[in-house]
């Protein structure tokens, strides 16, 4: 029993100790982890934007006619198409959207997907919804292009 305490107290300084550093770690990552809650709050903005636009789009989507010249038929047809097509671009952001929210909930916002060092908070502050830093980024976009 007498044991068992010994440890504990062993254990308590420990804690202390480390309480102590992760402290000094803390004021130093507050600055980052304030533009991450801004970042947050912008995304979480531009999602009620985006649900609010895609449902308005879709309520007009019956009477709306955006190529008067061709036949009802046509017009509707072509009207659904893009309407699917705009859908399929904001469900793409919002997805995009969703997956940055739910890292900034985990704690993993702002680091970088390929190389695991932090994404630079001005690059997140431009592109909350980036997932690689500007070098994999950069690195990427080339391999793409020579892929074309
Ligand atoms: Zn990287």
């Amino acid at each position: 029993m007498k044991k068992k305490k010994d440890i504990k107290n062993i254990k308590k300084s420990k804690n202390i100790s480390t309480k102590i550093k992760t402290k000094t770690e803390k004021t130093k990552i507050s600055h980052r982890e304030k533009i991450i809650l801004e970042i947050k709050k912008k995304l979480l903005n531009q999602k009620k934007n985006l649900l609010e636009e895609a449902m308005a789009a879709l309520n007009e989507l019956p009477e709306q006619t955006v190529f008067p010249d061709l036949g009802d038929q046509a017009s509707a047809e072509i009207n659904r198409n893009f309407m699917l097509r705009l859908r399929g671009r904001e469900h793409k952001l919002l997805k995009k959207i969703e997956d940055a929210l739910e890292r900034i909930n985990q704690g993993k916002f702002g680091i970088c997907d390929k190389c695991g060092q932090e994404i630079d908070i001005r690059r997140l502050e431009a592109r909350p919804v980036t997932t690689m830093c500007i070098e994999c980024k950069t690195i990427q976009e080339e391999e793409e292009k020579l892929r074309e």
